[in-house]
């Protein structure tokens, strides 16, 4: 499929590229949000773009700000904010979008709410956690995505959509210490077709409309299919499956973390996924020799082995990085797992 080629992001270069295809140019006038906001400080660099924490009318919000040859991949997250009203409590709240001449040409501007505790990368890497703040942090992030996977046919629905690059530097960290997803520019909705059109084109009952775009997320977080091309992009219940592989991968990082004696603080140093196997920046070859030739997967760590929850959530991660992607559990089972242990 035209949606497989492969031309990740490596670690460092988070994003998607504008599509040649994509002919439109910036409709709208600029508004007044920029002008609104004062700029604090950087907190995040990509490749693409840069993240500033400012003030906006008193309150602190985060500002992704791109240069116009990003205006595809800015459009596109924008586009996906405001036409499907996406509200919820584990997605990042979407505030306005603006773009404004500079002296570098368009700034293009993505405000959302702003986390001070940064990604759940960001947050790993400093703390270590106890178990509930572990089975928080999990149940939330799937309940985002199960939000996110599922369609809601109402006033003000949503389509079904996949999000295309979950990793831990894209989902956020509230003051809770509940999380949130971000970064939706890659996603991708699902459109159903009516019994006529199933029948006329004899497709698929499913499609996904994307404008061909040549990025499909981060390589360390690709999914073996779309490593060794098998990947079905007419489906669109494969762009799901792909979630829910990375989403194992985060979980393997948010268990390393976590204290089964918190009396000791035995947690785990941080580790990307594949870190033991893999240098910085895998090229696409190098991860899909790991991931699909020698069919690796990210370890166990010893100290889990004598702990119930962190077995069974160990357990849950190999589901989900599962070689074939139907046997993957869905962001509902998941969800409801986790459920499980939040009660106990
Ligand atoms: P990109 O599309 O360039 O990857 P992201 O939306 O993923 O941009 O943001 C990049 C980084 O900026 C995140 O990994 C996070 O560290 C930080 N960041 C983004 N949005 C917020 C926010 N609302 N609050 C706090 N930090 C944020
Ligand atoms: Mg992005
Ligand atoms: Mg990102």
């Amino acid at each position: 499929s035209k949606h497989s080629i492969p031309n990740g992001n490596s670690d460092s270069n988070p994003d998607e590229t504008p599509s040649k295809s994509d002919e439109s140019r910036l409709l709208l006038s600029p508004g007044s949000f920029a002008t609104e906001v004062a700029l604090e400080k950087k907190i995040g660099v990509g490749a693409y773009g840069t993240v500033y924490r400012g003030i906006w009318h008193k309150d602190p919000i985060a500002v992704k700000i791109r240069l116009s040859h990003e205006e595809y991949s800015w459009r596109r997250e924008v586009q996906i904010y405001e036409e499907f009203h996406l509200n919820h409590q584990n997605i990042v709240r979407y505030i306005a979008a603006d773009h404004i001449d500079s002296s570098n040409g368009m700034e293009l501007w993505i405000g959302t709410e702003y986390h001070e505790n940064g990604s759940v990368y960001d947050y790993l890497l400093n703390h270590t956690i106890t178990v509930p703040i572990m089975i928080t942090m999990m149940y939330t992030i799937a309940d985002g995505l199960f939000y996110l996977h599922k369609s809601i046919v109402a006033t003000n629905g949503k389509p079904a959509l996949a999000h295309r690059d979950i990793k831990t530097k894209n989902i956020l960290v509230k003051d809770d210490l509940s999380c949130c997803i971000a970064d939706l520019g890659l996603a991708v909705r699902e459109v159903r077709l009516n019994s006529n059109e199933l029948r006329n084109n004899n497709r698929e009952p499913t499609v996904i409309d994307i404008t061909p775009n040549r990025r499909v997320g981060t390589i360390r977080y690709m999914a073996p299919e779309i490593l060794d091309r098998s990947f079905n992009g007419l489906s669109f219940e494969s762009y799901k499956a792909t979630d829910l592989y990375a989403l194992g991968l985060a979980y393997w990082e948010i268990l390393r973390r976590c204290q089964t004696k918190p009396e000791e603080n035995d947690a785990d140093v941080y580790q990307i996924p594949y870190a033991d196997v893999l240098p910085n920046n895998p090229t696409f070859e190098q991860m899909q020799e790991v991931v699909c030739m020698r069919k690796i997967r990210p370890p166990p760590s010893p100290r889990w082995e004598n702990h119930s929850i962190f077995r069974s959530i160990f357990g849950s991660c190999k589901e989900l990085w599962a070689e074939n992607p139907a046997c993957r559990p869905s962001s509902c089972v998941i969800k409801e797992q986790l459920r499980n242990y939040r009660s106990q």
